[in-house]
Protein backbone atom coordinates (compact mmCIF):
# COMPACT_ATOMS: atom_id res chain seq x y z
CA UNK A 1 0.00 0.00 0.00
CA UNK A 2 1.42 3.46 -0.50
CA UNK A 3 -0.93 6.89 1.13
CA UNK A 4 -0.14 9.68 -0.09
CA UNK A 5 -1.06 13.01 0.86
CA UNK A 6 -0.93 15.56 -1.98
CA UNK A 7 0.04 19.77 -0.43
CA UNK A 8 -0.02 22.60 -1.52
CA UNK A 9 -1.88 26.02 -1.29
CA UNK A 10 -5.27 26.35 -3.64
CA UNK A 11 -4.44 26.29 -7.57
CA UNK A 12 -1.66 24.32 -7.03
CA UNK A 13 -2.45 21.50 -9.04
CA UNK A 14 -3.62 18.51 -6.26
CA UNK A 15 -6.48 17.86 -8.07
CA UNK A 16 -4.94 17.26 -11.68
CA UNK A 17 -1.79 15.37 -10.98
CA UNK A 18 -4.29 13.27 -7.91
CA UNK A 19 -6.33 12.02 -11.07
CA UNK A 20 -3.41 11.44 -13.43
CA UNK A 21 -1.81 9.19 -10.52
CA UNK A 22 -5.22 7.47 -10.82
CA UNK A 23 -5.19 7.03 -14.56
CA UNK A 24 -1.26 5.37 -13.56
CA UNK A 25 -1.94 3.44 -10.56
CA UNK A 26 -4.78 1.63 -8.81
CA UNK A 27 -5.47 4.49 -6.01
CA UNK A 28 -8.54 5.62 -4.90
CA UNK A 29 -9.00 9.51 -4.78
CA UNK A 30 -10.32 11.43 -1.74
CA UNK A 31 -10.66 15.23 -2.22
CA UNK A 32 -12.98 16.38 0.77
CA UNK A 33 -13.39 19.77 -2.08
CA UNK A 34 -14.89 17.37 -4.19
CA UNK A 35 -17.05 15.55 -1.76
CA UNK A 36 -18.78 19.07 0.20
CA UNK A 37 -19.39 20.59 -3.59
CA UNK A 38 -21.07 17.19 -4.55
CA UNK A 39 -23.13 17.79 -0.45
CA UNK A 40 -23.99 21.26 -2.15
CA UNK A 41 -25.26 20.13 -5.21
CA UNK A 42 -27.31 17.82 -2.85
CA UNK A 43 -28.57 20.31 -0.85
CA UNK A 44 -27.72 18.39 2.38
CA UNK A 45 -27.34 19.99 5.28
CA UNK A 46 -23.80 19.39 5.42
CA UNK A 47 -23.72 20.77 2.11
CA UNK A 48 -25.65 24.02 3.28
CA UNK A 49 -23.10 24.41 6.06
CA UNK A 50 -20.41 24.23 3.82
CA UNK A 51 -21.58 26.48 1.03
CA UNK A 52 -21.32 29.57 3.16
CA UNK A 53 -18.18 29.10 4.55
CA UNK A 54 -16.44 27.97 1.10
CA UNK A 55 -18.37 31.07 -0.56
CA UNK A 56 -15.67 32.90 1.84
CA UNK A 57 -13.01 31.21 1.41
CA UNK A 58 -12.94 29.86 5.07
CA UNK A 59 -12.19 26.49 6.20
CA UNK A 60 -15.31 23.80 6.87
CA UNK A 61 -15.23 22.92 10.86
CA UNK A 62 -12.47 19.87 11.50
CA UNK A 63 -15.34 17.64 12.34
CA UNK A 64 -17.26 17.58 9.07
CA UNK A 65 -14.15 16.87 6.90
CA UNK A 66 -12.86 14.32 9.08
CA UNK A 67 -16.18 12.60 9.25
CA UNK A 68 -15.92 12.80 5.71
CA UNK A 69 -12.73 10.72 5.63
CA UNK A 70 -13.59 7.90 8.22
CA UNK A 71 -16.64 6.97 6.34
CA UNK A 72 -14.67 6.69 3.26
CA UNK A 73 -11.39 5.16 4.59
CA UNK A 74 -13.65 2.44 6.83
CA UNK A 75 -13.08 -1.17 5.36
CA UNK A 76 -10.92 -0.21 2.59
CA UNK A 77 -7.42 -1.40 3.84
CA UNK A 78 -6.60 -3.68 1.25
CA UNK A 79 -7.49 -1.06 -1.65
CA UNK A 80 -3.32 0.02 -3.28
CA UNK A 81 -3.32 3.45 -1.48
CA UNK A 82 -5.13 6.56 -1.20
CA UNK A 83 -4.70 10.01 -2.56
CA UNK A 84 -5.72 12.33 0.34
CA UNK A 85 -6.07 15.56 -1.72
CA UNK A 86 -7.30 19.06 -0.32
CA UNK A 87 -7.10 17.38 3.55
CA UNK A 88 -5.79 17.34 6.15
CA UNK A 89 -5.44 21.52 6.16
CA UNK A 90 -5.43 21.70 9.95
CA UNK A 91 -2.71 19.55 12.19
CA UNK A 92 -5.99 18.45 13.99
CA UNK A 93 -7.02 17.32 11.04
CA UNK A 94 -3.77 15.36 10.25
CA UNK A 95 -3.87 14.10 13.79
CA UNK A 96 -7.07 12.34 13.63
CA UNK A 97 -6.28 11.08 9.92
CA UNK A 98 -2.92 9.06 11.22
CA UNK A 99 -4.98 7.85 14.16
CA UNK A 100 -8.20 6.65 11.56
CA UNK A 101 -5.74 4.93 9.22
CA UNK A 102 -3.69 3.52 12.01
CA UNK A 103 -7.05 1.97 13.40
CA UNK A 104 -7.06 0.52 10.38
CA UNK A 105 -3.61 -0.56 10.03
CA UNK A 106 -2.66 1.49 7.70
CA UNK A 107 -0.66 4.68 7.50
CA UNK A 108 0.39 7.88 5.72
CA UNK A 109 3.90 7.25 3.52
CA UNK A 110 4.54 10.53 1.93
CA UNK A 111 3.14 14.35 2.00
CA UNK A 112 4.11 15.68 -1.14
CA UNK A 113 3.47 19.97 -1.30
CA UNK A 114 3.54 21.40 -4.84
CA UNK A 115 5.70 24.52 -5.04
CA UNK A 116 3.94 27.25 -7.57
CA UNK A 117 4.57 30.90 -7.11
CA UNK A 118 1.47 32.82 -5.83
CA UNK A 119 1.17 34.82 -8.98
CA UNK A 120 0.51 31.87 -10.82
CA UNK A 121 -2.14 30.06 -8.68
CA UNK A 122 -4.19 32.70 -8.91
CA UNK A 123 -4.40 32.85 -12.31
CA UNK A 124 -4.93 29.61 -12.85
CA UNK A 125 -7.42 29.33 -10.49
CA UNK A 126 -9.30 32.71 -12.58
CA UNK A 127 -8.80 30.47 -15.32
CA UNK A 128 -10.16 27.19 -14.06
CA UNK A 129 -13.60 29.75 -12.84
CA UNK A 130 -14.47 30.29 -16.24
CA UNK A 131 -15.75 26.99 -16.60
CA UNK A 132 -15.75 25.47 -13.11
CA UNK A 133 -18.62 27.18 -12.34
CA UNK A 134 -16.62 27.29 -8.99
CA UNK A 135 -18.02 30.91 -7.29
CA UNK A 136 -14.78 30.99 -4.98
CA UNK A 137 -12.79 29.80 -8.16
CA UNK A 138 -14.15 33.68 -9.76
CA UNK A 139 -13.35 36.23 -7.20
CA UNK A 140 -10.04 37.81 -6.48
CA UNK A 141 -10.75 38.82 -2.99
CA UNK A 142 -11.74 35.21 -1.63
CA UNK A 143 -8.91 33.44 -3.73
CA UNK A 144 -6.55 35.93 -1.56
CA UNK A 145 -8.33 34.90 1.90
CA UNK A 146 -8.21 31.18 0.70
CA UNK A 147 -4.59 31.44 0.14
CA UNK A 148 -4.22 33.74 3.48
CA UNK A 149 -5.91 30.77 5.46
CA UNK A 150 -3.55 28.37 3.90
CA UNK A 151 -0.59 30.03 4.74
CA UNK A 152 -2.26 30.92 8.86
CA UNK A 153 -3.71 27.59 9.11
CA UNK A 154 -2.42 24.91 6.68
CA UNK A 155 1.02 24.95 6.10
CA UNK A 156 2.05 23.93 9.61
CA UNK A 157 0.45 20.85 8.32
CA UNK A 158 3.72 19.85 6.55
CA UNK A 159 5.69 20.15 9.87
CA UNK A 160 3.38 17.31 10.89
CA UNK A 161 4.87 15.21 8.62
CA UNK A 162 8.25 16.14 7.92
CA UNK A 163 8.39 15.20 12.20
CA UNK A 164 7.90 12.08 10.57
CA UNK A 165 10.50 12.02 7.86
CA UNK A 166 7.59 11.41 5.22
CA UNK A 167 7.57 14.84 3.77
CA UNK A 168 8.73 16.25 -0.31
CA UNK A 169 7.94 18.55 -2.27
CA UNK A 170 7.63 18.68 -6.38
CA UNK A 171 7.92 22.00 -8.33
CA UNK A 172 4.57 22.52 -10.62
CA UNK A 173 5.37 25.64 -12.14
CA UNK A 174 5.88 23.37 -15.38
CA UNK A 175 3.64 21.22 -17.60
CA UNK A 176 1.16 19.01 -15.92
CA UNK A 177 3.53 16.18 -17.49
CA UNK A 178 6.25 17.60 -16.00
CA UNK A 179 5.33 17.75 -12.80
CA UNK A 180 3.34 14.88 -13.56
CA UNK A 181 7.03 12.63 -14.19
CA UNK A 182 8.52 14.47 -10.87
CA UNK A 183 5.84 13.68 -8.98
CA UNK A 184 6.12 9.76 -9.93
CA UNK A 185 9.54 9.54 -8.71
CA UNK A 186 8.24 9.15 -5.23
CA UNK A 187 5.18 6.60 -5.81
CA UNK A 188 6.49 3.91 -3.04
CA UNK A 189 10.12 5.15 -3.19
CA UNK A 190 9.46 6.43 0.54
N1 LIG B 1 -12.68 23.01 2.11
C1 LIG B 1 -12.49 22.87 3.47
N2 LIG B 1 -11.95 21.72 3.94
C2 LIG B 1 -11.57 20.71 3.12
C3 LIG B 1 -11.76 20.85 1.73
C4 LIG B 1 -12.30 22.02 1.25
O1 LIG B 1 -12.79 23.77 4.25
O2 LIG B 1 -11.07 19.68 3.62
C5 LIG B 1 -13.32 24.23 1.59
C6 LIG B 1 -12.55 25.51 1.75
O3 LIG B 1 -13.47 26.56 1.87
C7 LIG B 1 -11.80 25.63 0.42
C8 LIG B 1 -12.84 25.08 -0.55
O4 LIG B 1 -13.54 24.09 0.19
O5 LIG B 1 -11.46 26.96 0.12
C9 LIG B 1 -12.27 24.49 -1.83
O6 LIG B 1 -11.37 23.47 -1.50
P1 LIG B 1 -10.61 22.63 -2.61
O7 LIG B 1 -9.60 21.79 -1.90
O8 LIG B 1 -11.57 21.95 -3.47
O9 LIG B 1 -9.93 23.76 -3.49
P2 LIG B 1 -8.47 23.89 -4.04
O10 LIG B 1 -7.62 24.17 -2.85
O11 LIG B 1 -8.16 22.57 -4.66
O12 LIG B 1 -8.53 25.01 -5.02
MG1 LIG C 1 -8.48 20.87 -5.61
Amino acid sequence: MFNLVLFGPPGSGKGTQAAKLVENYNFVHLSTGDVLREEMRKGTPVGLEAKTLIDRGELVPDEVVIEIIRSRIKGLNNVEGFIFDGFPRTTRQAEELDKMLEEEGMAIDLMITFDVDEDVIISRILERGKDSGRADDQNPEIIKNRIKIYHDQTVVVAHHYRKQNKYASVNNMGTIDETFSKLSKHIYKN
